[in-house]
């Protein structure tokens, strides 16, 4: 079986100083983990052919694929609110691009792929472990609805890498509308490279907002597209953990599975990532994260915003300044879904308010108590019942006036609240299986992490919140 892929390379194609043309580096005995079949159905590739000798051996990086052409993009950022001027792929990189059978151009990224210019001080690999967290939270993060780069294939690399201890190394086989990050424009702005900046502006209007007028289209399209991403994220209670301007995609996709958790029991200031001693990135700050974010991409944007830079900054700090509305408005569809509302009345956003209020005062299950309101059994989620009881009053009286059937309103509540989100606990388990050699544990976390809003009696271990002793309080970044 030959494998060909259809490959149509545009990045590749930009100023050649956007980025380092290179190949991955070869590893010492590949074998495949994961492959999601899905997935490649979806990007018109042959999954058999992909799980034969020579598709392992491209997803491994051994094997450059006719039509290819490698890369490691060139970026910088903001880390935790720090400049870092040189950032890039320093372990990814591109094989290129395919346009799916939707007419969808995808990125296809090996992550863990060996050294770049771009690797500092880092080994280029990666551990087992965070190949397969992102593998299942991207892929949770799908099948929840919520925009992500995916996951198509895992492999193991046969080599060994050294963090803490050493440790088995794994490729990731990353898939995305594009790796275009805040901080590529940060990169070329920084340079003052003008010309980069605005044939990288080019590609991404085409690429992602065909519809957008200019440099002040783009951001405008970018602010809208993050707010919805982040009231998405609310709405399953996940914390991104490192909104780094690198690590926040033009297209609106989540990308950069890090240190990333989603919560068990609901407080507003969770934080899980052990790297983020302040909680800049805890989950109640991520709206205002966003715009600050957004904030650095209208700056790196302003040399093309015209010729009069006064009134480019005035009508690009409007265009930031309509973020916390928008923000609303997708957080209020969210959760109006989530209490089973399908009309709207001005005092919804304090009903809410309200339940989240009661949730953190009792330390309720975040994912459980959403799902049980759509049974009817949320009290038992409190452990004052009372608290519920109060405001479960106004709720009936809300949905009296909603007036929706009964059932209908229950068929759309489940869809609105999943039963099965991957609990830190859960993969933390998996990961340890892995590095074991156990692929077992993996794939059926991953089979329940796909139909998330099935209540199934064989998921009821991934639906159960961690027993006290079981509870993961930190996540590490753990390249
Ligand atoms: P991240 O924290 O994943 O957003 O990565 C921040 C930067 O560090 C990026 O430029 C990465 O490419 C780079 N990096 C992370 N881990 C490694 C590694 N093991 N080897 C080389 N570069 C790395
Ligand atoms: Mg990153
Ligand atoms: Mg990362």
């Amino acid at each position: 079986m030959t494998l060909t892929l259809p490959f149509d390379n545009s990045y590749a194609r930009l100023p050649e100083r956007m980025f380092t043309p290179m190949a991955p580096t070869p590893v010492r005995a590949p074998t495949l983990i994961a492959l999601n079949d899905a997935l490649a159905a979806e990007l018109g590739l042959d999954a058999d052919a992909l799980r034969g000798p020579e598709g392992v051996a491209m997803l491994a990086g051994n094997r450059v694929p006719e039509g290819a052409a490698p890369l490691a993009q060139a970026y910088a950022g903001h880390q935790f609110g720090g400049w870092s001027p040189q950032l890039g792929d320093g372990r990814a990189i591109l094989l290129g691009e395919i346009v799916d059978t939707a007419g969808h151009r995808r990125d296809i990224q090996l992550k863990g792929a060996g050294r770049t210019p771009y690797s500092r001080m880092g080994d280029g690999r990666a551990w087992l472990g965070p190949v397969l967290r992102e593998y299942i939270v991207s892929e949770a993060m799908h099948a929840l609805g919520i925009p992500t780069t995916r996951a198509l294939a895992a492999v193991a690399t046969g080599e060994d890498v050294f963090r803490e201890s050493r440790l088995p190394g794994a490729v990731l086989t990353r898939v995305a509308a594009s790796h275009i990050r805040v901080g590529t424009f940060q990169y070329f702005a920084a340079r003052r490279d003008t010309e980069a900046l605005q044939a990288l502006t080019d590609h991404a209007i085409a690429r992602h907002y065909p519809q957008a007028e200019g440099a002040m289209g783009l951001l405008q399209a970018a602010v809208a597209a993050q707010a919805r991403l982040v009231a998405q994220w609310m709405g399953v209670g996940f914390i991104h953990g490192v909104m780094n301007t690198d690590n926040m995609a033009i297209s609106g996709e989540t990308i950069d599975y890090g240190p990333c958790a989603f919560m068990d029991r609901y407080h507003p200031q969770t934080v899980y990532s052990s790297i983020d001693q302040y909680g800049r990135y805890a989950f109640n700050k991520q709206a205002d994260i966003a715009v600050w974010n957004l904030a650095q991409l209208g700056s790196a944007l302003l040399p093309m915003m015209g010729a009069d830079e006064n009134a480019a900054i005035e009508e690009a700090t409007a265009v930031l300044h309509a973020f916390p509305d928008l923000f609303k408005e997708e957080w209020l569809a969210v959760f109006r879904a989530k209490i089973g509302l399908s009309t709207a009345e001005p005092e919804d956003p304090e009903l809410i308010h309200q339940l989240l209020d009661r949730m953190s005062a009792t330390g309720a299950d975040f994912t459980n108590t959403f799902r049980a309101l759509a049974e009817g059994t949320a009290r038992g989620q409190f452990s004052d019942p009372a608290a519920f009881d109060g405001w479960a009053e106004a709720w009936q009286a809300r949905l009296a006036r909603d007036g929706q059937d009964v059932a209908a309103r229950k068929a759309r509540m489940r869809a609105a609240n999943p039963a099965i989100i991957p609990r830190n606990h859960r993969v933390e388990e998996v990961i340890q299986a892995g590095v074991a050699g156990d692929f077992a544990p993996f794939n059926k976390l991953m089979n329940a992490v796909q139909q998330p809003y099935e209540e199934k009696s064989e998921f009821s271990d991934y639906a159960a919140p961690p027993k006290p002793s079981e509870e993961v309080r930190q996540t590490f970044c753990g390249t």
